[in-house]
């Protein structure tokens, strides 16, 4: 080993240069991390392939500026030194540096990192008076020559540098050696990528303007990080993240302080950053460093929007003034990809140059408008485009930033859900040749089958158990499964077994796969309102782990010995089985043979009575369990109401026909019982084992508090609404809808909200959920350390599950939004081209469900849709109530009420009551860059009349409803997309995404889970400040007719 100094000049984050000596090893043997090395290096880990055409080595400043690039996992053997590397670290910081290593992590990246500075024969020291970019420059080229001949040749090597001189100097010097410009490099290389050079074109252009920006300064100095961190230790600033109020963008923000640490204590809400100038080019995400303002200078929240307030109207009322501040520096920077709409031709401005520099607006309102510079403003207007931020200097008034890739035309079906998609960070591509090859085969031609060496290792239920599975009708992704038998009585009387089997995903699914790495990444399967995205490749998720009817599937299994009479648990067993079910019962069919109705078992045929007899025998005996074990967790205290699940049916067509279940079947709650009781012992089998590591779940306390509302106001309506399960919900909803003041004697009840079991996890959904694979994995080496074995390998540390879980809850909480945000969006679509003064469909039954400050929430059951109605709009009017039930804008006031909301005017005073139901139309309030809305208004005080003319049938009117919603919006797409194809345009529609499969359906609980949200809402972000269900926008200025 070799010893010498190396010297450094950093830059200080105040900007003073300093010179550091370090001292510096060098070593004969570094690892070159490719398969062809010919020195036996020490290569651990992840080596680049020998398959591809040559080797790339960025330099220095093309892994600074360029990473993106890079990021495009078709371009692979791409070697990163370490010169580069700490380029990037010492210019970039820190969030670009993690980026650059989670890359070189990430298995399915072909990328290396060669640690050239620490090779005695690659590393070259730094010259007396070479400028630092010179020398980072010619440190790559000898890396890349030492790397060449190390291959002994095998491989050519491109190193890529944007340095024109270097392109000279170097490139004809070494045979096998080459030096490109990034540019040429992606031309001769990789043409068919071309967005990869599209991407190139839009970050040279960035470059380029970055340098030629003006120097009046616009905003305040951020501070340097030593500072900010000296005056968040004395308490002097305050450390959180900024949120933006998205009704007030440009206005009103709010800084949440992160820990308890603040020193200043007399601080106990957010604290207010009024305008763009405090705000100083924070972006809404962004950790930040605030600094109040004297006292005299503090203001109120915004308290109470009216319909058509726009941004700036200032009539709005302020509440207490609240600790008010600035934003003095920026912590961290949590950009992220942003969906923006090109502005039309006229908005552009023309520049001197060949390029335009034009100022897109972000889809998301809390996002502050975009600099972007652009040959294509012409090409792109009202198109929506994917941009990225590039920095925000002190002198500009807007963020700069690039475009990355286009959408499509505004408005567009796909468009808008690619949009979607963007704006909620779920990157869903098709799954990769290399992941679907770690998958087993399984075609019509060679059909996949048990593997007889796995088999004996199984516990065989095949001949033994009577498996059956209860789904919603047309359900694919068959994860459960379950059994119940009798056993022969022990000493204590009669037994039964209870046994529930679950997908076996984790056999086909190794951990750390490349399959697993994607499936971890998704976190869940996504349902949008016409289609999903699956956490899983549809070999797994529908056929090899979906334990179908009459084939043989793997599964992990839990069994209950049970005392027959007490439900007393004697033993419990956990472990891998082979099952065959033999039914694949949906919820009504097995309703049906439990009510003795007559019923057609697809799988009997013609009807075989024993068999029958049999599996009703089975569904009984289930339902009594379940019964029994339900009470017993009443007697605890509470429920688990997110454990009962209510999905989409499909019809013959395929079609969506997403319900609200108006009578839920108790075989769901049997089901979910069930389901219920496998996560809970699981939960304490693996937390005996691995007291520390146990994924396990948590719920969050406000629902409680959620509910105690909801059961006050309908007590104060003279009703009482059940929440102790979803039928029980649904069925005090139903009475609630038609009340007499004392037909509903109020009970004195108080119920617990959270679990009536003490532990619980995930475990019975792995084919959707990871959280559930971790769950299969723990089980699995419980049961392996009970057999003696020690586990197999070290399991992963809390930090990791730590940071899994977060994963996790971040991808749930951004399915959740997307199906909420597509569901929208196909409402709007739906009735963006009917007229609400003369189309009938557009006049509909609501119910009112939440009382707000100036009007109410309400749910349309035949579209499924949910909104608010004003009752106050911008002039002032109310809206009052005439003799015949109809409704006009008059001048008057408005009074709330716990349970109704009452308008008085000139004329006479109107009332409206919660759970009451009234006639509103709907409308869609269009908007260019953002997502259009639906506004609803009300038509009048009573009930909605709806025309004879329509046909009943045996589905809930609702569903319906909906599922004609979602198909002809599609047909409308579909339409418009063929006219496109047939004028020579490409299709988008992937066949997968075409094709309609089970999809997730908001249930009635799902729907209170939201009013939950508001309620949070109002609480945490602004005050006692109505929302609107989140739907007021600034647009909304239109005022009511
Ligand atoms: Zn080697």
């Amino acid at each position: 080993m070799i010893k010498t100094e190396k010297v450094l000049h950093l830059k200080s984050s105040r900007g003073r240069k300093v010179r550091v000596v370090r001292e510096h090893y060098l070593r004969e043997h570094v690892p070159c991390y490719s398969s062809l090395c010919q020195a036996q290096c020490a290569n651990e880990g992840k080596v680049l392939s020998g398959e591809v055409t040559h080797y790339v080595m960025p330099d220095a400043g093309v892994a600074r500026d360029f990473m993106e690039i890079l990021e495009f996992r078709e371009i692979q053997g791409i070697v990163f030194t370490q010169t580069a590397c700490q380029a990037v670290q010492h210019s970039r910081g820190r969030r670009q540096y993690n980026r650059l290593r989670s890359l070189l992590k990430d298995p399915r990246h072909h990328c290396i990192l060669f640690a050239n500075e620490f090779q005695e024969y690659s590393y070259c020291p730094r010259e007396k008076g070479e400028p630092q970019d010179k020398w980072q420059t010619r440190c790559v080229y000898h890396a890349a020559v030492w790397y060449h001949d190390h291959l002994a040749g095998l491989k050519p090597v491109v190193m890529i540098t944007e340095d024109q001189t270097a392109v000279a100097e170097y490139s004809s010097l070494n045979c096998g050696v080459y030096v490109l410009c990034t540019q040429e490099y992606l031309q001769t290389f990789w043409p068919e990528l071309q967005a990869a050079l599209e991407l190139y074109c839009s970050i040279a252009q960035s470059l380029q303007e970055k340098g030629s920006e003006g120097t009046e300064r616009e905003y305040t100095e951020h501070l340097p990080a030593e500072i900010l961190e000296a005056g968040i230790k004395s308490g002097r600033y305050i450390q959180g993240t900024l949120n933006v109020n998205k009704h007030r963008a440009q206005h009103e923000a709010f800084v949440r302080f992160e820990g308890s640490s603040n020193k200043s204590s007399e601080l106990n809400s957010d604290v207010l950053v009024c305008g763009g100038k405090n705000r100083n080019r924070a972006v809404h995400g962004d950790m930040v460093a605030v600094e109040l303002l004297p006292k005299g200078e503090w203001r109120g929240r915004t308290t109470a929007l009216t319909e058509g307030q726009g941004e700036e109207k200032g009539d709005e009322t302020q509440s207490q003034p609240m600790a008010t501040g600035r934003v003095v520096g920026i912590l961290q920077r949590n950009w992220r990809d942003y969906v923006v709409t090109f502005p039309p031709k006229e908005e552009t401005q023309s520049q001197s140059r060949n390029s335009q520099r034009i100022l897109a607006t972000p889809w998301d309102q809390r996002i502050p408008k975009i600099r972007i510079s652009t040959q294509q403003a012409d090409k792109l207007q009202d198109h929506r485009v994917i941009v990225r931020l590039d920095s925000w200097d002190s002198t500009s008034l807007y963020p700069n930033g690039h475009s990355v890739r286009v959408l499509g035309r505004a408005g567009e079906l796909e468009t808008e859900v690619q949009t979607i998609l963007i704006e909620n960070c779920i990157h869903v591509p098709p799954f990769s040749e290399a992941q679907l090859g770690e998958m087993p085969v399984s075609s019509p031609e060679s059909p996949w089958s048990v593997d007889p060496a796995e088999v004996i290792t199984r516990r065989d239920l095949r001949q033994t158990h009577l498996v059956f599975s209860v789904d919603p009708r047309g359900c694919e992704d068959v994860d459960d499964t379950l059994s119940i038998r009798s056993l022969p009585p022990g000493p204590r009387g009669e037994r039964l077994e209870l046994g529930v089997h679950i997908a076996d995903v984790t056999h086909f699914v190794k951990e750390g796969s490349l399959t697993d790495l994607e499936a971890r990444a998704r976190a869940t399967t996504y349902y949008l309102a016409d289609r999903r995205y699956d956490m899983l490749p549809a070999v797994l998720s529908a056929d090899l782990c979906s334990l179908l009817g009459g084939v043989d599937r793997y599964a992990m299994s839990v069994m209950w010995d049970l005392d027959a009479q007490t439900l007393a648990v004697n033993k419990v067993w956990y472990g891998r089985t082979l099952i065959q079910s033999s039914y694949q019962l949906y919820y009504e069919l097995a309703q049906a043979l439990l009510n003795g109705e007559e019923a057609e078992v697809p799988e009997l045929g013609t009807i075989m009575d024993a068999k029958l007899a049999q599996l009703t025998q089975a569904l009984e005996t289930l339902t009594h369990v379940a019964r029994q074990l339900r009470a017993q967790r009443d007697k605890g205290g509470a429920l688990e109401l997110e454990g009962v699940e209510v999905r989409a049916q499909l019809d013959e067509d395929r079609n969506i026909t997403a319900l609200v279940p108006r009578q839920p079947l108790e075989v769901h709650e049997t089901v979910a019982e069930c389901m219920i009781y496998a996560n809970h012992w699981v939960a304490r089998k693996i937390q005996e084992s691995f007291p520390q590591q146990a994924l396990l779940r948590h719920h969050p306390p406000p629902r409680q508090e959620f509910f105690n509302q909801l059961q006050d106001s309908a007590r104060a309506r003279g009703f009482t609404i059940d929440t102790r399960s979803n039928k029980a919900l649904a069925d005090s909803l139903d009475r609630a809808v038609a009340p007499g003041p004392s037909a509903c004697p109020v009970r004195d009840q108080c119920y617990h909200y959270g679990l009536a079991l003490d532990r619980y996890t995930h475990f019975t959904s792995p084919i959707r959920r990871y959280a559930d694979m971790i769950v299969h994995r723990l089980l699995t080496a419980a049961i392996a350390m009970e057999k003696g074995a020690g586990p197999a390998k070290a399991l992963a540390s809390n930090k990791e599950l730590e940071e899994v879980a977060q994963q996790i809850n971040n991808k749930n909480r951004a399915a959740q939004h997307a199906q909420k945000v597509s569901t929208e969006l196909f409402q709007c679509l739906y009735f963006r081209d009917k007229d609400p003064e003369t189309d009938e469909r557009c006049v509909a039954d609501a119910v009112i469900y939440t009382i707000r400050a100036n009007g109410m929430l309400v749910f349309i059951p035949q579209y499924g849709l949910k909104g608010a109605v004003y009752l106050k709009n911008r002039e002032g009017q109310v809206v009052s109530e005439r003799q015949d039930g109809g409704c006009d804008w008059q001048t008057g006031s408005l009074q709330r009420y716990l349970d109704h909301i009452t308008t008085t005017t000139a004329v006479g005073t109107s009332t409206f009551n919660l759970f009451q139901h009234i006639t509103v139309r709907i409308s869609v309030q269009p908007s260019r860059c953002h997502s259009d809305t639906i506004r609803l208004e009300v038509v009048s005080n009573r009930p909605h009349q709806a025309p004879e003319t329509q046909v009943q049938t045996t589905q809930p009117q609702g569903a319906r409803g909906r599922s004609q919603l979602v198909q002809e919006v599609v047909r409308q797409a579909e339409a418009s997309q063929q006219a496109e194809e047939k004028r020579g345009r490409a299709s988008k529609l992937s066949t997968e995404e075409r094709e309609f499969r089970q999809s997730k359906c908001p249930n009635l609980y799902s729907l209170l889970e939201e009013v939950r949200d508001i309620e949070l809402h109002k609480t945490s972000d602004s005050g006692s400040g109505y929302c609107g269900g989140g739907r007021l926008k600034s647009e909304d200025v239109q005022e009511a007719k």
